[in-house]
């Protein structure tokens, strides 16, 4: 059997364009793990990914039953599993009210953080199986992270920032009867996700405190450069899609296409050399790059503060771990 690698979110944007460069290496076996069949199904021909190459299969990372469903049915496939990478994502910049996941809690950190929570605990143990033979030389978890929830950087600190607080929304469940916000406070849609994406790098962390020295699974998290046109932007005004790939392309210089951009997480899944665990990985585009420190090619970059306080990321473990129902 191939190595198999699970992709989130493999419809669109990033998550396609790693899909399609894993599924072309030969190397993988691809699931496209996705909300919507058809339009995974369409997607992956229309950039000629070949055919027994991929499986598209259900999830909706919005409800914990389908997680759940998503976990077994992978399971009854009897496939080994190499990698797993949580990179699908909902950004609501401009919803003036919350909306809620099936399971009540607010859209963004519930789609982006805790769906990918419970799916990556439950696969954990099939990760630790994955049989020696694997391109990368070990099982990898990678969590797809982001510059804007990185308050150390230029973009992270574009208003409104990402703050956790003291976690006290999550506490009383996320679910808008208190707050929608994890730190309790007024909804914003643009700082929920920001919110999430820092949850996800404060969770690679957390993985690999707690696991990779006794499962040899390597987490990592990344910021693959800004893929200015994906659908990912598909809810901001239309003044902002039309000025934001050229903004990005000229004056921030941090602008990735779409291809380039998921070879680069086919890389971080794949690139035997790419093997350190606990590492949130970016890449230099240009050296007059706004966005990054100057380095060539793939590179260990630093993580804000906020993401870097573990005891943060515990207490965001144990709130997860019980928002999802594992304890
Ligand atoms: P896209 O909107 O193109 O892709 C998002 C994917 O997530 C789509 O396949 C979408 O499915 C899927 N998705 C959304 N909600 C759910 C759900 N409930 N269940 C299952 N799948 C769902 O955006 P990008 O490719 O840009 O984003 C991918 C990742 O890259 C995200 O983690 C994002 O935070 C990150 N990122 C993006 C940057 C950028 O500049 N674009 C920069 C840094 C990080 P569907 O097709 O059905 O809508």
């Amino acid at each position: 059997q191939k190595p198999t690698v699970i992709v989130t979110g493999a419809s669109s944007g990033l998550g396609l364009n790693a899909a399609n460069a894993l599924a072309q290496s030969g190397d993988w076996h691809v699931i496209m793990a996705c909300r919507d069949f058809a339009k995974a199904e369409k997607s992956a021909q229309k950039l000629g990914m070949p055919k027994g190459s991929y499986t598209v299969m259900h999830l909706d990372l919005a409800s914990l039953e389908s997680v759940r469903q998503f976990v077994q049915n992978f399971k009854n496939s009897g496939r080994r599993l190499d990698a797993l990478v949580a990179n699908a994502a909902v950004y609501l910049p401009t919803a003036k009210e919350p909306t809620f996941t099936a399971d009540g809690f607010e859209l963004s950190v519930g789609t982006n953080h805790l769906g990918h929570f419970l799916l990556v605990n439950l696969l954990l143990e099939d990760l630790k199986d994955s049989p020696k033979n694997n391109p990368a030389g070990s099982p990898r978890c990678i969590i797809v992270g982001s510059i804007t929830g990185n308050t150390n950087t230029l973009a992270g600190n574009i208003p409104p920032k990402a703050d956790l607080g003291d976690l006290r929304g999550l506490t009383t469940g996320l679910d808008g009867r208190n707050s929608s916000m994890i730190d309790g406070g007024e909804f914003d849609g643009a700082k929920a996700y920001k919110d999430s994406k820092v949850c996800n790098m404060l969770t690679m962390r957390q993985l690999h405190q707690r696991y990779h020295d006794s499962t040899g699974v390597t987490f990592a998290s990344l910021y693959p450069g800004c893929i200015a046109e994906t659908g990912l932007f598909r809810n901001h005004v239309g003044l902002f899609r039309t000025l934001f790939p050229p903004f990005q392309k000229f004056v921030t210089k941090g602008y990735v296409s779409e291809a380039e951009a998921g070879r680069r997480l086919a890389q971080v899944v794949s690139d035997p050399t790419l093997n350190k665990s606990g590492v949130y990985w970016s890449w230099d585009n240009d050296k007059s790059s706004l966005w990054f420190d100057s380095v060539d090619g793939a590179l260990e970059n630093r993580v804000s503060e906020e993401v870097s306080d573990d005891k943060k990321g515990a207490k965001l473990w144990d709130l997860s771990m019980k928002l999802v129902g594992l304890e």
